[in-house]
């Protein structure tokens, strides 16, 4: 039974928001909160909604929350805008609004953000991660504390509140979802931005993550007082990620792998600013050395990145150790600036049976059934001998593993 009485779509909006990812979501909810009719417009169907979120671990940034006070974990907005701050190395002109929003991000994420999702259904794993320590002093880059709240049910489960709710502002005729809509144009009148011109894609049953057709099957046009673009980054464009290549970081790897679905090209971003937006930080991008191929593929070079806690030995192509702080899971960034300034483009994490069981994780929804369907007796057999089933499967299937009883054998491998 559906409580909600389905009206039919506005053919008027107040907001064109491009993109139905998480982000995407959110401001929908927002305006449909305001009281505001939106064409929420993306070039996936249906079936992709929410975007890469529904493939993510769901770790939230919180600060001084229940769950780190539970575990001993003394945090304070204090120390994480100390951290944020030291981490991003705010000195540009362009750094002006970003700083502003970090501090603004760093309220909420101490103030109301923890009791705003509790409020939607959201739960939190009692165990906090930590990502990106760091290691350097306590006024350089990295988190000082764990802060990485992972949603009891992860990526789905952070979409399924904002899913929900655009789906009733749809029933309600509020809300105009156009999937396979691809935004080419903003459509600029007297200097301002008062909508959007594009393709319909050929409906292709393509699913959740994969690459879909684009082949057109005519145009369309929308227009509204505001236009709200959120259509994600540049990960699965592997050009663009070259373009931007920093040049602190040297040259950028012949081989690189996607950690997002392919619908994350970037394309929006040129559009934008032909459109008059003012793109900033570009360089500034994040990857991590620690993702390996994944045996069984989404999307083109899907890539998984591995959740290392901190005990494999870390040696890069030539055989050497990484320098401190460069452990797993510390400085992902730093590890990439020394792995590319080996003359090489991969490195080994060198771990015994022991270790995989006990700290080696997979990042994200599908690597984690247990979290993801909030899998109780799944979830107690991490405290069984043994590795998880999809560490397993990476460790017997993966094309980077190299798995050997003797020293020989595994130098041999490598
Ligand atoms: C495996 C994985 C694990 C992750 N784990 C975490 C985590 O633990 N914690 C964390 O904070 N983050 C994590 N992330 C990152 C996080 O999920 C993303 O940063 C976030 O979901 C991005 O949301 P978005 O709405 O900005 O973009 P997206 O989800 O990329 O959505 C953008 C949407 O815009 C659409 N679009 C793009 N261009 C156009 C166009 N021209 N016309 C129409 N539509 C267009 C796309 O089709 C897409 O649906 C993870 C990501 C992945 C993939």
């Amino acid at each position: 039974m559906n409580p909600v009485p389905r009206r039919a779509a506005p053919t008027e909006a107040d907001v064109i928001v491009v993109g139905s990812g998480l982000a995407g979501l959110v401001a929908t909810c927002e305006l449909l909160d305001a009281g505001k009719r939106v064409f929420l417009v993306d070039q996936e169907g249906a079936a992709s909604i929410g975007g890469q979120a529904w493939w993510s671990f769901g770790g939230l940034f919180l600060v001084d929350s229940p769950e780190q006070r539970r575990l001993g974990v003394h945090d304070s907005p204090e120390l994480a805008r100390q951290d944020w701050f030291a981490s991003a190395g705010f000195d540009r002109a362009e750094d002006y609004w970003p700083t502003l929003w970090a501090d603004a991000y760093l309220d909420f994420a101490s103030g109301e953000k923890r009791a705003w999702l509790h409020d939607l259904g959201i739960r939190f794993f009692p165990v906090v991660g930590w990502a990106e320590r760091g290691g350097y002093t306590a006024l350089e880059h990295g988190n000082s504390v764990p802060r990485f709240h992972i949603v009891w049910g992860t990526g789905p489960a952070l979409l399924t509140p904002f899913i929900t709710r655009v789906r009733q502002g749809v029933q309600a005729g509020q809300v105009s979802a156009l999937h396979r809509h691809r935004v080419d144009e903003l459509l600029i009148e007297d200097g301002g931005v008062v909508g959007v011109r594009g393709v319909r894609l050929a409906d292709d049953g393509a699913e959740r993550g994969t690459a879909s057709s684009r082949d057109p099957v005519g145009d369309f046009e929308l227009r509204a007082s505001a236009v709200i673009v959120t259509s994600g980054g540049i990960g699965g464009n592997h050009d663009l990620v070259r373009a931007q290549w920093p040049t602190r970081l040297g040259t950028a790897p012949k081989k690189l792998l996607s950690g997002v679905p392919a619908h994350v090209d970037g394309r929006m971003l040129g559009i934008s600013e032909r459109g008059g937006a003012r793109l900033i930080n570009g360089d500034r991008m994040w990857h991590y050395t620690e993702g390996i191929t994944n045996w069984d593929p989404v999307w083109a070079a899907h890539g998984i990145r591995i959740l290392p806690g901190p005990s494999s030995l870390w040696l890069d192509a030539t055989g050497a150790r990484l320098p401190g702080p460069l452990f797993p899971g510390f400085d992902t960034l730093g590890s990439l600036e020394y792995i590319l300034k080996t003359g090489h483009e991969h490195s080994w994490f060198v771990l015994t049976q022991k270790i995989i069981q006990k700290e080696f994780a997979l990042s994200g929804s599908e690597q984690n059934p247990d979290l993801t369907g909030r899998n109780l007796p799944l979830l107690a057999k991490r405290l069984l001998p043994g590795a998880p089933g999809p560490v397993e499967a990476f460790k017997e299937k993966g094309v980077d593993f190299v798995v050997a009883d003797t020293l020989h054998d595994l130098l041999t491998g490598i």
